[in-house]
């Protein structure tokens, strides 16, 4: 996977890239990352990338000459009338609150492209012709407003690369929040009593089979109480198998607001 970020303030997606895992990735190979100034595309002598938006209102947009150039210096082309979009192996995309909602769903859906093009915002966003004649996909990290695309850049970055092969154990990924539709059991470390609370038995048992069926419970009871919105799609997509819907359909009637005693105290 290549990540391609421009953006006016480089720096800030460099540190990201330069740290841990992500860090490991770049050197076995399996990531690839270049961020592009887009200042450095500004041909005036004050190197100006925004200005003005026409109709009058608040703040400032940044300029398209500079945009596009940037995006055509990496590769990015004019779209053609009519193109077909989704055989593209390398995607622009503008980072907006005005997007797609960014899920674990569509990190999937990326981290399976060879290279990813972001493109930040800053002042009040972009001329939208830029949009409109370089950009695939529009995505937002989240119904807020940020200051500017850097950190939505890193977000999307962060949940696509760690689901690219090799960069982590497939394990590691199998029951975290949103794999199968549900959200992760709690987990619990050393010491076996913290503060006088214990850690659930069941755990220090070594029963795998009891173990698998606590956590598969906790994900169920936890997913209902915290992120109800989650059940139908998980039900009606068939994403949840034979055991989950069972424990669903025994736990939905016990999931109203009088049930919200802490899990933990339950074992
Ligand atoms: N005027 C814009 C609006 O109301 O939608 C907000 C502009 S925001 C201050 C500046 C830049 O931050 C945007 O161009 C975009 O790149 C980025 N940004 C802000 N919020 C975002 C979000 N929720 N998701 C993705 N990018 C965001």
């Amino acid at each position: 996977m290549r990540y391609t970020v421009l953006t006016l303030f480089p720096e800030i997606t460099d540190a990201f890239f330069a740290t841990s895992i992500m860090a490991r990735a770049i050197e076995r190979g399996i990531v690839e990352y270049s961020a592009v100034n887009i200042r450095d595309f500004a041909l005036d002598r004050h190197r100006t990338c925004d200005d003005a938006p026409y109709g009058g209102g608040p703040g400032m947009l940044m300029l398209p000459e500079p945009l596009g150039r940037a995006l055509e210096s990496v590769g990015v082309r004019r779209r053609m009338p009519g193109e077909e979009l989704s055989l593209r192996r390398k995607r622009a995309i503008y980072l907006t609150p005005s997007g797609r909602p960014l899920t674990q769903t569509l990190a999937r859906e990326l981290s399976g492209l060879d290279e990813l093009v972001l493109l930040c915002g800053r002042y009040e966003g972009i001329d939208q012709r830029v949009v409109d004649m370089y950009i695939d996909d529009e995505v937002s990290v989240g119904d807020y407003v940020l200051s500017s695309g850097e950190v939505a850049a890193l977000a999307l970055i962060d949940a696509t690369y760690r689901l690219v092969e090799r960069v982590i154990t497939p394990e590691s990924l199998d029951e975290e929040s949103f794999s199968g539709g549900l959200l992760e059991y709690p987990q619990y470390t050393r010491p076996e009593i913290y503060d006088t609370v214990k850690v659930p038995e069941v755990l220090l048992s070594g029963h795998h089979g009891n173990i698998r069926r606590w956590r598969l419970e906790k994900r169920v009871e936890r997913t209902l109480r915290q992120r109800p919105d989650l059940i139908p799609a998980g039900m009606e997509s068939g994403l949840f198998d034979g055991e989950t819907r069972e424990i669903v359909n025994r736990l939905l009637p016990l999931s109203g607001t009088e049930h919200k005693e802490n899990e933990d105290e339950r074992d």
